[in-house]
């Protein structure tokens, strides 16, 4: 505030320096949401008007709007019963009617694998495009989601592991998205156009295409900024608050915990999302109730995109979603924060274990441990 300076300028510059190199991009460009990061980097893959955007039904609808936003149809998969995300299975059968790009989706921070899904789609890594928004931070075969496809889509929305309040970058190696995407985030005006503004800067400007208004401020660069220094501590969290999730609900019949990473994979822990199921003996809606009773509020993420009103216009006419809408009924995202404390999670684990109907298994699995000491 004080450099007088608080649009696009030199944070936005230094923001996106910093945050190339933490995920080990080449590029990064910094937009206002990853909203307009989706749309932005699926023009940039310059399809033909009304081409075939693969993407999972279980995502956030701002993702399917990017898609239409860009002129595209977009195409929902089905998702695998484990991970929520689409499998090799449920991607060749969306794309047997034809698959143009894919936007893949890295749900609650646990990593997708894109060539897997790039093949099964029939597409070139070229043609994928990742919706990070949950995945800072998440890694893959050892490395840090960010540069796997042709770009890469984070969000600093007030929720996301990265918070900003809002605010989006896309990543990616290839210079001609990122050329692409910093014209098409400012009305489609020659690069550096902000600097038309400095002291010896030219007033004279082109437009090249049909950009949008999306650009990031100095403002929230300067906060995101601050906390990239302290993300690397807040997943360290964010990993023990899962650990003790886990730990705590260890044996509830009818809860089922969240799918682990693989190998040398890592979760971002952007949400905790478990499975409430038959044996549970309570359905997801009454045990939100239950617990929203006890000041724990939880959520819900997402409602499927296939069932949407506006979207239903899309879908092509033998799809069908099995899996998701089964998942649909079950999944429950709990309280899930860096400044969570553990006395809160455990407050959490015992309130479930408490409202389960199921006499048999009540009681704490922490108090049994204690017994048996
Ligand atoms: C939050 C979210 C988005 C949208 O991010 P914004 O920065 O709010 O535009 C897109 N996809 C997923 C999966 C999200 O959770």
């Amino acid at each position: 505030m004080e450099s007088g300076w608080v649009t696009t300028g030199p944070e936005v510059t230094a923001f996106e320096t910093e945050l190339a190199a933490w995920v080990g991009a080449t590029y990064a460009v910094g937009v206002s949401s990853c909203t307009a990061a989706i749309e932005i980097a699926v023009r940039a893959l310059r399809l033909p008007p009304n081409s075939r955007v693969l993407t999972s039904t279980i995502t956030f609808c701002g993702a399917i709007h990017a898609i239409v936003h860009a002129g595209h149809r977009p195409v929902l998969v089905d998702v695998d019963d484990a991970t929520l995300m689409p499998s090799p299975g449920t991607i060749a059968r969306a794309a047997r009617s034809g698959a143009d790009a894919f936007v893949a989706v890295h749900y609650a921070g646990h990593g997708t694998p894109l060539q897997e899904v790039a093949d099964a789609a029939g597409l070139p890594i070229s043609r994928v495009v990742e919706d990070a928004a949950h995945a800072i931070g998440t890694e893959i075969g050892g490395r840090r989601v960010g540069s796997f496809s042709a770009a890469t889509c984070f969000s600093f929305y007030a929720t996301k592991n990265l918070p900003i309040g809002e605010g989006g970058m896309i990543t990616t190696n290839d210079e001609s998205i990122a050329e692409r995407a910093r014209r098409l985030r400012i009305h489609g005006m020659t690069a550096d156009a902000w600097k038309r503004y400095l002291p010896g800067g030219s007033w004279r400007y082109s437009v090249a295409e049909d950009g949008i208004k999306a650009n990031m401020t100095d403002i929230q660069a300067a906060i995101g900024r601050v906390h990239l220094k302290e993300l690397e501590g807040w997943q360290r969290r964010r990993e023990m608050l899962a650990a003790a999730y886990d730990a705590g609900l260890a044996g509830i019949p009818g809860i089922r915990l969240p799918a682990r990473p693989e190998g040398d994979s890592r979760h971002a822990w952007h949400l905790y999302v478990i499975r409430v199921q038959r044996d549970y003996g309570m359905s997801r809606d009454a045990l939100m109730a239950r617990l929203a009773e006890q000041g724990v509020h939880c959520s819900v993420h997402f409602i499927p995109n296939h069932t949407q009103p506006y979207f239903g216009r899309f879908l092509d006419v033998h799809a069908r979603f099995p899996v998701a809408d089964r998942a649909f009924e079950e999944i429950l995202s709990l309280p899930f924060y860096h400044s969570l404390t553990f006395a809160e999670v455990e407050r959490v684990c015992d309130a479930i274990r408490a409202a389960s109907p199921v006499r048999e298994h009540k009681g704490s699995a922490i108090g049994e441990a204690e017994v048996v000491a």
